[in-house]
C-alpha cells in the first residue's frame, strides 16, 4: 500500500498541529479549515477509504468514534459538532488514508453540500 501525507504525519516526517494521540489514532488540525474548529482524526493503520475497512477493523472504527467524542470534549465543542467521512474522490476525498473530519464553531447546515 502506498503511504499518504497522513502516513508522513504519523511518522513525524512532516509537521502537523497534533492535539490528541493514543495507540490507535492521531488527531490534528486541518491545514485548510472549513470551520473555526476543524480537526482530522486518523487511524495509525493506513486504511485508504472507509469502504476498505474489514470486519477485523471493527474495534478500530469504534475507537475512532470514541476518540472523536473525546477530542470534541477536549476542544469544548461537544455540544455542537459534525463528523464527516468523505469516501472516494467523487465524494470529496482527497487524501486516501481514512479520516474523520470534526467540524464545529459555526452554524452547520443540513443537507450538507
Ligand atoms: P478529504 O478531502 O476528506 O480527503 O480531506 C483531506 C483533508 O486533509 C483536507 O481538509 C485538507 O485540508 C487536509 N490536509 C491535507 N494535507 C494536510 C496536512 N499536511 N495537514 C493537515 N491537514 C491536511
Amino acid at each position: 500500500m502506498t503511504t499518504t501525507i497522513f502516513g508522513k504525519i504519523i511518522r513525524r516526517e512532516i509537521p502537523a498541529d497534533i492535539i490528541y494521540e493514543d495507540e490507535m489514532c492521531l488527531a490534528f488540525r486541518d491545514v485548510n479549515p472549513q470551520a473555526p474548529t476543524h480537526v482530522l482524526i486518523i487511524p495509525k493503520r493506513e486504511i485508504p477509504r472507509l469502504c476498505d475497512a474489514a470486519d477485523a477493523d471493527q474495534a478500530l472504527l469504534g475507537h475512532l468514534l470514541l476518540a472523536a467524542g473525546k477530542v470534541a470534549r477536549q476542544l469544548g465543542v461537544a455540544d455542537a459538532f459534525r463528523l464527516v467521512v468523505n469516501n472516494g474522490a467523487d465524494a470529496g476525498q482527497s487524501v486516501f488514508h481514512l479520516h474523520l473530519h470534526i467540524l464545529a464553531g459555526r452554524p452547520l447546515r443540513w443537507p450538507p453540500g
